[in-house]
């Protein structure tokens, strides 16, 4: 059942309504069998942007393996997860899956790497941020309508993409800027997507990190999260195979750290008590989280991710090559932007003003929405002389 079959009324108070809605930058008509924010979740699924994070690195690049998670299906497992945490707190389930499907629609090729070179090489025109850039996806690089630029999605939507951002950029964007000048906190659902996004990754990562072999069980056994379900797993399973072994401890490390989020949250809303959500935006510190014991082991094995599988050398030499293409793009396009297509070419000369910068950005936006096999192709066209262009 979604929130159309039950009804308004089974929402909390406290959740994203369609009637609270700070509405569409482009005012339209209201769908007639959907809500406003299962519009937004349809729209982004049909969006470019949304197809090409199939072939987008998360930690492995593309031609790594089949198995491994790309953007895409992070994505997915983080709207998973999302959808189950909003569901039990009467919250607005299409308005998380949304938001989730839509957060990483601005990340570069090849994972923080490729996001890390952009910026570096974006430095001097104001910087490369790739949760800024999939507002700008949503707002305006989409070309899908007649009536508007973007998707025109709900405030609501948009708010909640805008994860984090600096002062200086919170002045220029306007009504989803102002939370962080006034610091306000977003909806509930726009502060479970952002944790949803770290418990997927968190748990995928520790499934394609064994995949790869870049770490093995009993190193992580030094992890308190992982370590606690796979000696009840091992308990009760004595020589199950590998495969199912790490599948049954990482589906019970994220249920471990979901249910604690719903119970530590629960009690927060009870004690807070909000009544809308502007309450819930007015409120001192964001009410979504899990208890400081789960947060701790959280982020335990955040950490040893970072050591053993972001920062192993396999990975490392990835990065490396990962940087190099995307550096070398810029610097070709950006000193001759005649070598784009048009229609970027077209946006880079547009406009006397800044012109610098403007066509910084416009080589920005062309890398920003390459996949990382189109990235290391445009690559080989440019650079190759062996390579058709
Ligand atoms: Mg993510």
């Amino acid at each position: 059942m979604n929130d159309v079959d039950r009804g308004p009324d089974s929402l909390a108070p406290f959740a994203a309504h369609d009637a609270s809605s700070r509405g569409r930058r482009y005012p339209e008509p209201p769908p007639e069998f959907r809500t406003e924010f299962q519009r937004d979740r349809d729209r982004i699924i049909h969006s470019n942007a949304f197809r090409r994070l199939a072939y987008k690195t998360q930690v492995f690049v593309n031609h790594e393996g089949d198995l491994y998670r790309t953007r895409v299906t992070h994505s997915i497992e983080v709207a998973q997860i999302a959808r189950s945490i909003a569901r039990a707190l009467r919250l607005n389930e299409a308005l998380v899956e949304a938001i989730s499907l839509a957060h990483d629609l601005g990340h570069t090729p090849f994972g923080h790497a490729g996001q890390d070179a952009l910026n570096a090489c974006m430095r001097e025109y104001g910087g490369f941020e790739h949760n800024l850039q999939s507002l700008r996806v949503v707002d305006q690089l989409e070309e899908r309508y007649a009536e508007f630029p973007g998707l025109n999605l709900t405030f609501e939507c948009r708010e909640g993409i805008l994860k984090h951002c600096s002062v200086r950029n919170a002045r220029e964007l306007g009504d989803v800027g102002e939370r962080f000048l006034k610091r306000h906190q977003p909806s509930l659902e726009a502060q479970i997507a952002n944790l949803a996004d770290e418990i997927a990754y968190n748990n995928h990562d520790v499934d394609d990190g064994l995949r790869a072999g870049l770490i093995d069980v009993n190193g992580l056994r030094d992890v308190r999260l992982f370590r606690r379900q796979l000696d009840k797993v091992t308990s009760q399973y004595p020589g199950l195979g590998e495969r199912r072994l790490v599948h049954e401890v990482t589906r019970r490390m994220i249920n471990y750290v979901v249910v604690d989020l719903i119970r530590t949250t629960q009690a927060r809303l009870e004690q807070a008590a909000p009544r809308s959500i502007d309450d819930v935006r007015q409120h001192g510190k964001p009410l979504v989280g899990m208890s400081d014991e789960v947060r701790a082991e959280h982020l335990e094995l955040k950490a040893f991710l970072n050591e053993h599988v972001y920062r192993h050398y396999r990975v490392l030499r990835m990065t490396t090559k990962a940087r190099r293409v995307i550096t070398q793009l810029f610097e070709a396009f950006m000193n001759d932007v005649h070598l784009m297509p048009p229609e970027h070419r077209n946006t880079a000369r547009d406009g006397e003003a800044n012109s610098d910068t403007r066509r910084a950005r416009a080589v920005a936006d062309y890398i920003a929405g390459m996949t990382d096999r189109y990235a290391i192709l445009e690559h080989r066209r440019i650079f190759d002389a062996g390579e058709r262009v």
